[in-house]
Parts: structure tokens; sequence; C-alpha cells
């Protein structure tokens, strides 16, 4: 891919225009990123996510995905929030289409009308309803975080979360937990969409072929009276904790016990392209290939969630339905880990080409939705102060 990057020296906007080489390359991408990292765990990162999309200055959309989904030929259209940063993705290979819903996604994030009707953050926040004589919280955040949060794995992975970062901003849930977001109020989403939705902490991944110009030119016209910050927000990091430290918590009573396990493993910028591939193929190795030491050591049900899509990368792994005690798994885990760092049979040059064999063939796939990916391995490093091709780059060697 060809690749240009701007700044916007007016308003500061970041830009990325890749520019597809291959003649059969017949997607266009658009995906803006704002970093939002969490003060709190009231979910005002994800309410203003669902509520920019719900109206905006120049277009009238209560329900965007249904209405851009029935009336464009859209082959992707999303908005996810992240622990510290959310994102705007869609694609599509008709160029009218391409220009229509970026005019729709731009006015959408930079000229919401959050700020003119607070029925939006009630609507998509919280809000009280008369059910049955009693007075009910009710929201669309609200419920889908309370669905959520009805998950024991979901409750000890924040537990851990929280006690893992426990002076980051990864300490505090983006999404929000259920019973802080009935704390947000409609000030707090103003403020935060002033604060982190402003150019200067914009960044817009284009993957297309169209002429940038008339792409330039939209940008254009719907950050004109898009909010300048003054702050950029700050992502805070945890310093290394070296100490073991262990928390208990409690779901219902019927449910099986689980055993949560987490590891801090490398913070983005510190690390080589080639470092992180590493990073994938041993966790895929150790955690998740059915030889995993883990798997056939502690019976029962293992899981791992390896997070590398912060400043911040963790592992967290989930053990349920085992005969062990939280001791005795605990040190099954300990002495797993230890002999893979003292004993090379398991790391043998075969095992470990046949995993890299399986991402190698992975990243070469020509799969729908590249650019999105592209977008997501641009923004792991670009919003976090490094290249914008620092793992975006396929040409990364592995040997063994
Ligand atoms: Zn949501």
């Amino acid at each position: 891919m060809q690749a240009l990057e701007l700044v916007n020296l007016v308003n500061g906007m970041h830009i990325l225009k890749l520019i597809p080489q291959d003649p059969d390359y017949n997607e266009a991408t658009f995906d803006i990123a704002f970093l939002t990292p969490p003060e709190n765990s009231m979910g005002l990162p994800h309410i203003a996510e669902h509520s920019v999309l719900c109206d905006s200055q120049n277009f009238n959309l209560k329900e965007p995905y249904q209405i851009l989904s029935q009336q464009s030929l859209e082959t992707y259209l999303n908005a996810g929030t992240y622990s510290e940063h959310t994102v705007y993705p869609f694609a599509t290979r008709n160029e009218q289409d391409f220009y229509n819903i970026m005019e729709v996604y731009l006015d959408a994030v930079f000229n919401p009308r959050i700020h003119q009707d607070e029925l939006i953050f009630m609507q998509e926040g919280h809000h009280f309803v008369i059910d049955d004589c009693k007075l009910q919280h009710q929201g669309v955040v609200l419920n889908e975080m309370k669905g959520a949060f009805s998950d024991h794995q979901r409750i000890g992975v924040t537990a851990v979360d929280s006690l893992m970062f426990k002076d980051g901003s990864m300490k505090h849930v983006s999404g929000g937990l259920p019973e802080q977001i009935v704390n947000s109020t409609p000030e707090d989403l103003k403020q935060f969409h002033k604060k982190h939705y402003s150019t200067d902490n914009s960044f817009l991944v284009l993957v297309s072929k169209f002429p940038l110009e008339k792409e330039l030119k939209l940008v254009t016209k719907y950050t004109k009276q898009a909010f300048r910050g003054k702050i950029t927000p700050v992502v805070k990091q945890q310093q290394r904790i070296k100490e073991f430290k262990q928390i208990e918590f409690s779901t219902t009573e019927s449910q099986d016990q689980i055993y949560l396990n987490g590891y801090r493993l490398f913070d983005n910028d510190s690390v080589t392209a080639m470092e992180f591939v590493a990073h994938n193929v041993l966790d895929q190795l150790i955690h998740d290939s059915p030889a995993s030491l883990f798997k056939s050591a502690l019976g029962g049900s293992f899981s791992t969630i390896f997070d590398y899509s912060n400043a911040q990368a963790m592992v967290c792994s989930t053990l349920s339905g085992t005969t062990y005690s939280h001791a005795e798994a605990q040190q099954i885990i300990e002495n797993i880990y230890k002999d893979l760092q003292e004993n090379s049979d398991y790391l043998n040059y075969n095992s470990l080409r046949a995993c890299l064999n399986n991402f190698e063939f992975r990243y070469k796939e020509v799969r729908d939705h590249h650019g999105i990916a592209i977008a997501n391995k641009v923004f792991r490093s670009w919003l976090y102060g490094g290249t914008y091709d620092k793992f975006s780059n396929n040409r990364t060697q592995l040997t063994i």
C-alpha cells in the first residue's frame, strides 16, 4: 500500500491515507478513532459511542445502523468502545456510497445533537420508568452492561484488571459498571464529548483508491464547527507490580467456582514489531493450541483472553470445572510457566514452525474487511504516540 500521513495544521487532526496497490482490491475503508481513556466507570466512552450516532446537526438518524444498512451498499458498518479508545469504522465497494456514509459518520462524531438534546443521553445512558408501580432504571447502555455483567467470567476479568492496573486508566471499565452508569448525567456526556471528540484527538484512517481531494473536502466540511481540544486526553499507564496479588470475588451461588489468573505482558511502545508477533505466537502455542500444557494439566475448562489492543497488553486465563483448589491451580500454572522457561522441549522447532505457518497463512490471506484489520493495527501504535506502520507492516521476519 502507498501511504500518506497528514496532520491538519489548523485543527490538529491526524489523517492517514493508504492506497491499495493490488488491482483486484476493491473495498474502501473509513475508520476514525479517538483516545477515550476512562477516568471512572460511569461508562461515558460507551454512552458517547452510542449517543453520537443517534442524531447529528445535518442528519437525523434515530437508528443509524438499520437505516444505513438498508439504504447503502456497505460491507461493514460498526462502532466500538475499547478500554482506552473508541472507533467508528465502515467499508463499502461503491464510491458514492463511501462519501455518503463518510458524511454521516463525520457529522455524527464532530457535530452530534447531544449538546442540544438531553433526551439522547436519557435514551442511550439511563432514565427512570415506572414498571409495575416501581421506579426502575432503563437505558440502552445500562441494559447492555447489566447483561454483560451477569456473566461471571466478565466480573472476574474486571476484578483482575482493577488489580493489575490499579493506578492506570485500565482499572476503570470504559463500557461502564451498571451501578456507576446510573450516576452519569447529560452534562458529564457533553463534557466528555467536548474533551475527547476534538479534532486534535482524532485519528482518521482511509484505505481507498478514491481521490484524496474529495475525501479531504468532506473532512473539512464536517470539522468546521468541531471542538478543538486544548488538553489531549492522557492514558495513565500502570507501573509493573512486582508482588503477586490475590482477590476473591463472588457472583451468584449457583455458579461453579472459577479461577482467573492475569499477567501483564508488555507495553506497546516498548516492543518491536517482531517481539509483538512473537508474543502472539507464544500465546497461541502456550494457551490456545490443543496441545497447550495448561489444558492438559489443569483439566476442566481453560480459556485465555490475550488483549493487546491498548497501550499495555495483558493476558488473563480462566479456569472452571476443575477438581483442583485455587492454591493448587496457582501452583500448577506457576510450575508450567517456569518449566517453559527452563525446558526447551515444549517450544521445539516443529511446534513453533506449525504455529508460525498458521500465522503466516493468516497474514497473507486476503480477507474481506482487510482495511478494517489494517486500521486496527495502525491504531495500536499510532494512537499511543508511535508510528502508524509499527504493527501494520506484514514484512516482519520471525526466525526460529
Ligand atoms: Zn454498546
